[in-house]
């Protein structure tokens, strides 16, 4: 997939070596609440913009759905006390409309908005022409495409400072997370949109507290780019999202126990990397062509299978075939549900081609 997205880096958000860090309240709930979160955060030298959701997407019809732009003078004045910077989720043009007149320094679109790609093009045109840094939440659903997509159009109307924000995807199996964090789709991301920063949003992945510290670790050792990360002066009473919440006090003994990792080292360890790199691909290879050979073996079942009339499925084989692999693999100190999947997708391949065998007349 080739994508077309011309932005500047993260160095365009940043003002130190740190990470960047926005932190601020689920919802502005009150103009004290406001003020005395913001005071607090600005103590934290580690964060330099102040997030707070003034229309809140809730799920239920009876939720607090925030105080709207009655909050806007309430950031204003924290700006002006505190030097942060301002940060606000917006899903309607009229949002961006009262945001730019209140001087917000940066806007984002929220995950639910981010899946609808009729509300992405109706704020990206709102949004021409505006110079302030957009973030993109993920949408809810794994799909990498819909996230390039409505990068794509924010960037399509001349906005360059465009950053992801990763918060984890709806699953039916969260285990302990409120929201899947699927970290293959923000490393693919990167991989297909290598200048664009990603900041990672623990807040809405844990859905609470306890785990903010390692999922905020890990982004860091994934080499992400920042972290917006909810914090309210009085957790417990917030009026959204109350179990995710970190009093700022806790957040700073938090960013300050990450350890920060370099993405390259020096030159000898760069060339020891190299070298161990060069054996990684040597290896690779060898277990491509491994691939490739048990393939064409499968080809040779597949059309023996074809000519006797006996079904691609025998489901004793199959059985018993990932009983023996994943014995070998755990007598080799292999993970047994890594070897599970890959020997699925394996199988899955199997049937793929064999299918193919049995459907080709000329076979
Ligand atoms: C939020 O940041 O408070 C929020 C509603 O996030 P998301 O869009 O990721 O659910
Ligand atoms: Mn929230």
């Amino acid at each position: 997939m080739s994508t077309n997205i011309d932005i500047s880096t993260i160095e365009d958000f940043k003002s130190s070596d740190f990470p960047l860090v926005i932190a601020g309240p689920c919802s502005a709930e009150s103009q004290e609440q406001v003020m005395q979160t913001a005071i607090e955060l600005a103590k934290i030298s580690k964060v330099k913009y102040y997030r707070a959701g003034l229309w809140k997407p809730r799920t239920r019809p009876d939720g607090f759905e925030g105080v709207g732009s009655a909050a806007l003078p309430w950031l204003e004045e924290a700006k002006k006390e505190t030097g942060l910077k301002m940060v606000v989720e917006v899903a309607k043009p009229k949002h961006i409309e009262k945001c730019l007149g209140a001087g917000i320094d940066m806007v984002w679109i929220g995950a639910r908005t981010t899946a609808n790609p009729f509300s992405v093009q109706e704020l990206a045109e709102a949004l021409r022409g505006v110079k302030i840094p957009v973030l993109v939440k993920n949408p809810l659903h794994p799909d990498i495409k819909l996230w390039i997509g409505a990068l794509e159009r924010i960037n399509a109307v001349g906005i360059t400072k465009i950053a992801a924000v990763h918060r984890g995807f709806f699953n039916y199996d969260n285990g302990p997370y409120r929201n899947l964090p699927m970290w293959e789709i923000p490393i693919e991301l990167k991989r297909l949109i290598p200048n664009l920063p990603i900041i990672c949003d623990p807040s809405h992945i844990s859905g609470r507290r306890e785990l903010l510290f390692e999922i905020a670790q890990k982004s860091f050792d994934l080499a992400m780019d920042g972290l917006m990360i909810e914090s309210h002066i009085n957790p417990s009473n917030a009026k959204t999202d109350a179990a995710q919440q970190l009093k700022p006090a806790d957040l700073k003994t938090l960013l300050n126990n990450l350890i920060i990792r370099k993405e390259y080292g020096s030159n000898d360890f760069e060339i020891m990397l190299e070298n161990i790199r060069r054996e990684v691909d040597d290896i690779d290879s060898e277990l491509l062509q491994i691939l490739y050979r048990r393939m064409g073996k499968i080809e040779e079942i597949g059309r023996y299978k074809k000519e006797n009339n006996i079904t691609i499925l025998q489901i004793d084989r199959l059985r018993k075939m990932i009983k023996s692999r994943l014995k070998t693999g755990n007598e080799l100190g292999l993970d047994n549900k890594f070897l599970l999947k890959l020997l699925q997708l394996v199988h899955k391949e199997s049937i793929q081609i064999q299918t193919k065998i049995m459907n080709d007349d000329k076979l």
